[in-house]
């Protein structure tokens, strides 16, 4: 017995298989039809994706607008205002910076 190559068997198996599947035509307008569904439902995926991403980064976004509705208070050495958060405290005084905190205390 002869065998023939893998090769060979392979593809005359794939030029059977090819030939059955395009035998019918509505085979072919299913599968257009499906490829369309498919690519309806993945764009909506990706948009629901989408939209559910931005969601959850506006809520994370949102916080700091809500931070910067904390205490404002006022450099006691330049008279700028900051954060309280970004500020430095030393006895009850508020500073924008170790600098100014320094110069402050030498000014006494
Ligand atoms: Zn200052």
């Amino acid at each position: 017995m002869v065998r023939v190559s893998r090769a060979a068997d392979n593809r005359a198996l794939d030029g059977r298989r090819r030939l059955r599947q395009t035998r019918p035509i509505y085979f072919f307008r299913v599968s257009s039809l499906a490829k369309l569904i498919f690519l309806v439902l993945g764009l909506l995926l990706a948009y629901w994706i989408l939209k559910s991403y931005r969601r959850k980064v506006d809520r994370k976004e949102q916080p700091p607008p809500a931070g910067g509705e904390e205490d404002m208070v006022r450099c006691v050495q330049c008279g700028v205002h900051l954060p309280r958060s970004e500020s430095l405290t030393a006895g009850g005084k508020y500073f924008c910076g170790a600098e100014h905190q320094r110069l402050h205390q030498k000014s006494g």
